[in-house]
């Protein structure tokens, strides 16, 4: 599992910086965290496809977050998209969705289905490959986090041995879950002689906006890696708290706390132009962090 960041500013674009936005790819399959303004730009700039995107995470009813989702939504549309999409966002974004394409007499290309999130928590999808929930966060309107858990693949094919020992294709779903393969002859081929253990699952919290809470740790706790906002330097606290949002020194201690192995950082403040202080101050508190760069992947 991996993230590319898109945009990790706050409110305003700043210093080259968006609003949040972010693609998790599992097994190369896109899930879009959030959408702020720059997002479809901010594809293309980065080479992430559409067309590998079927779900859209939206966490609140902040500009930030969700400005750039009718652009997109349209601009899939003109390119001739026919796989379904489907987004989750708080339910009031539907009817602003919908009233935007309908001013247009737009007509999407794509069967679209949104689903309004629960006011607490709940998985809101789940497929062979992996599982989304969402979790409340504190902020200053209702706000949703995403953990997104990665589920095993099974045994990992060894092509060469395999080919070696004669193992037909059709044969490999099964050496995937384990199995042996007996030969015509009766010679019996061990799974472990054909296959390597496969990929572990992953987890991957985004914590979108919220004051500095453990509220919501028992879905972020022994994560591998959490995105979780830094709005201001531990300077600002106060004005961090007031503001329904997290410092630096704040973040790090949960990560901390909830036993995670890695933090991302992201959402500045457009009153920073440098973010190295950021990682300076969490670090000395949980080490394993970084300050997000727009356009880097990151291993989950
Ligand atoms: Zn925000
Ligand atoms: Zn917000």
């Amino acid at each position: 599992m991996k993230v590319t960041i898109l945009g990790n500013n706050s409110a305003l674009p700043a210093f080259g910086r968006n609003p949040t936005s972010q693609i998790v790819s599992v097994y190369g399959e896109y899930l879009l965290m959030d959408c702020g303004e720059a997002t479809q730009i901010q594809m293309q700039r980065h080479g992430i496809r559409w067309r590998k995107l079927e779900h859209i995470f939206i966490s609140h009813m902040h500009g930030d977050h969700y400005f750039g989702l009718v652009g997109l939504i349209n601009s899939m549309s003109l390119l001739g998209r026919v796989a379904p999409l489907h987004v989750y966002g708080p339910a009031p974004l539907q009817g602003i969705i919908q009233t935007t394409l309908d001013l247009a007499d737009t007509e999407l290309s794509y069967p679209f289905f949104f689903y309004p999130l629960p006011e607490g928590s709940d998985v809101l999808v789940e497929t062979d490959t992996f599982k989304v929930t969402c979790f409340p966060t504190e902020h200053r309107i209702p706000c949703h986090g995403f953990l997104v858990e990665s589920k095993t693949r099974g045994r990992k094919i060894l092509p060469a041995q395999c080919r070696d020992k004669e193992i037909p294709r059709y044969f490999y779903d099964k050496l995937k879950k384990g199995e042996d393969y007996v030969r015509k002859d009766g010679k019996v081929v061990k799974n472990e002689e054909v296959t390597t253990e496969g990929p572990r699952p992953k987890k991957y919290a985004f914590c979108a906006d919220t004051l500095s809470t453990d509220s919501f740790i028992e879905y972020i706790r022994g994560a591998d890696t959490i995105y979780h906002e830094s709005t201001y330097l531990h300077a600002e606290v106060e004005k961090a708290t007031v503001r329904y949002h997290s410092t630096s020194v704040q973040a790090a201690e949960l990560a901390k706390k909830a036993g995670v192995t890695q933090l991302l950082l992201g959402h500045y403040s457009s009153k920073y132009r440098d973010v190295v202080p950021f990682r300076q101050e969490a670090r000395a508190i949980f080490p394993n962090t970084q300050t997000t760069v727009e356009g880097m992947t990151y291993d989950v």
